[in-house]
Order: C-alpha cells, then structure tokens, then sequence
C-alpha cells in the first residue's frame, strides 16, 4: 500500500493526519476513486443517502466591504444594487415552503440599511409563520450582541466563512480594513451563543499555497463547526483579482471527502460554484462526500444581480424549477432529496 492509501484508511479511522501527510494527499493523483468512496461511506454510515435542501434568499447585494475577490464589493460601481424588504422575503419563504423546504438562508452583503431591529424583525416573522423551519442567517461579522438578539428572535443557524486562515493571504485578499481576528471571534462567538456554525474557504484564491489549504483545515478543526462550505475560486471582471485562474474542479473535489473523513458529521454543501465550473460538479460533489443541496428562492428579477462571480449558474430558473432540476441531479448521483429541517447529527447533538 503506498503512503497516500495509507492516509486515506488513517482518515477514515479518525485518526488526524501531519501536514505533510495532509498536503501529499490533497496531491495525490490517481487515487480520486479510493478518497472518494472512502468518503461516501462513511457519509452513508451517518446521514444514509439523504441530500438536505436548503433555501437560498438572497436579500441584498450591497456591501460595506471590499474583498478584493469579490463581484459585489463596494468599489464595484457597475453592478445594480438591490435590497429585498421583509414581505419580499417571506413571500420566498412561503413559495419555498410550499416546495417543501424547511430550512431559508437569508444571505447577504455586511449591509448597515438591515439594523438589528430589521434583522430581528424579519427573522421573528418568519418565525411565527414558520415554526417548523430552521432559519441560518449569512450576513457577516457583527457584535456579538447582534448575534445574540437575532439568535433570541429566532434565528438557529449561521454561515460565515473564515475563506483563509492564514494571516498573511487573509490581508492579500482583504484591505487593510478588515480582520482576519475579528471573522475568527465572529465564529466562536456564534458557537457560544448555541448557533449551529458553518464556516468554510475558497479553494484555489489567490496566492493561496497547499499550506493556507492544511492551515483551513486546521482552523476547523479548531472550531468544529457544524456545517462547511467549499468552493473553487471564481474570477469577477470588476475586481481587482479578474485576472487570476480559477480553482480547480479536482482540488475541490478531494477537499470536500477529506473534509468528509475529517469531520464525520458536518453537513457539507455541494456547492453553486461547483456547479458552474463544470455541468456535473454539484454531482460529483455529493459523490466525493457533500450532503446538502441550497436551490434558489431568491426572486428572479434580483437573481442575477447578487453575482458574487462571474457566469453564476441557475439565475433564470423560478423556485420550482430548480428545485425540479435538483432534484433530478440529486438522484442521478445515487441519493435523494430529504426536505426535512435537517439538522446536524453530531454525537451528543
Ligand atoms: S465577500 Fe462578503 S464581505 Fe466581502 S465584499 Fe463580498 S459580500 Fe462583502
């Protein structure tokens, strides 16, 4: 048995591997099939062949911040900026609801105009009109004291990506204004309060090394989180990064069952970046070890403005479609769809 077997059986068996083993086998080609169904059984042991849905609404694609990455940064004057008001957003819960979805995700930029009374506001509302749903909020560092007053109104999850966790490539793709510290204390201030965390990392940024990948996983390892979510980079032409390549499709790939091994229980999306770097990579992502699926509930007419990337996929498709053409993708790569609230399966959980 070479190495590289050797450390996809020590994975499986829970044991933590060295960085260097860790880098070999993020490296290891020809060994895609071994990882992959390595991974897929152990995601079979805990969660069978269920795919989670989650729906997506997308509120608003204004931002205070200027990632350098990003397609909806501040300094990007050319895009069209939108906001969706609270009946807006509960008319794509009730559309999602009746598509059988028990989980809505209100994403957006870190956007001042949605104060905390706002925020609470909107998620208490769908609260009361929901009470069976979970709601997972993705909109950025705040105070703590924020996070726990939507968390009072309602709120159950949250998704904030870490992107990098080394320091020195955190300040190559953010401004000097922002804080790999303060996104790092975000997320375990979340935890504290009794969230269910989701973090997560582009795969294949710029100026990213095979270090900055071990240093993300090391960091979730450090957090636990409950969800994570992984994504090649994609270029925007109106940023300052449009010239750089995007992730690899095989990189991210085995990202996503090392994450599996590494982290039995995490629900791991298969994501909409995946989809648009190649027609299957939603599918082959579930293949390689992801479990949750996040159709579009946002509005159609905004779709296409919340363009964090270029040439984003399922913009034009209404609700039910996606959740049609999902569900086909879903159960060709071998699962089904389970529309239930989904929560995470954690021993002790
Ligand atoms: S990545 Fe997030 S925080 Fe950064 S500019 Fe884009 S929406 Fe704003």
């Amino acid at each position: 048995m070479n190495l590289s077997k050797e450390h996809i059986t020590a994975l499986a068996a829970e044991r933590d591997l060295s960085t260097s083993e860790l880098m070999s086998l993020l490296q290891a080609e020809g060994l895609d099939s071994l990882l992959f169904s390595a991974a897929d059984k152990v995601r079979r042991q805990i969660y069978g062949d269920a795919v989670y849905v989650r729906g997506l609404i997308e509120f608003t694609n204004c931002c205070k911040n200027n990632c350098y990455y990003c397609g909806i940064r501040r300094d990007n004057q050319s895009a069209t900026r939108y906001r969706l008001e609270q009946d807006d957003i509960l008319a794509c819960c009730a559309e999602g609801y009746e598509l059988g979805f028990r989980t809505f995700v209100l994403q957006g930029g870190e956007d001042s105009y949605y104060t905390d009374a706002k925020i609470c506001g909107i998620v208490s509302a769908i609260r009361n009109r929901f009470p069976d749903c979970a709601i997972t909020l993705s909109i950025g560092e705040r105070p703590k004291d924020s996070y726990q007053a939507y968390f009072d109104a309602g709120a159950n999850r949250y998704l904030l990506r870490h992107e990098t966790a080394d320091p020195a490539h955190y300040r190559k793709l953010h401004p000097e204004a922002m804080s790999l510290q303060n996104r790092k204390e975000c997320l375990f201030h979340l935890k504290e309060i009794g969230y269910q965390v989701g973090s997560g990392f582009m795969v294949g940024s710029p100026y990213q090394t095979l270090d900055n990948l071990v240093a993300d996983l090391r960091f979730l390892q450090q957090l636990q989180p409950d969800m994570i979510g992984i994504g090649p980079y994609i270029p925007h032409n109106e940023t300052p990064f449009s010239k750089f390549e995007r992730g690899s499709l095989s990189l991210t790939l085995r990202l996503i069952a090392v994450l599996r091994l590494m982290f039995p229980y995490a629900l791991i999306p298969a994501t909409t970046a995946l989809g648009t770097i190649h027609p299957q990579g939603r599918e082959l992502g579930l293949q390689a070890g992801a479990n949750v699926v996040m159709p579009n509930l946002s509005p159609v007419k905004v779709r296409k403005l919340y363009e964090l990337y270029e040439n984003k996929i399922c913009t034009g498709e209404e609700a039910a479609q996606c959740r049609g053409c999902l569900e086909r993708r879903v159960e060709s790569a071998g699962y089904q769809i389970v529309t239930s609230i989904g929560n995470v399966k954690k021993p002790n959980s």
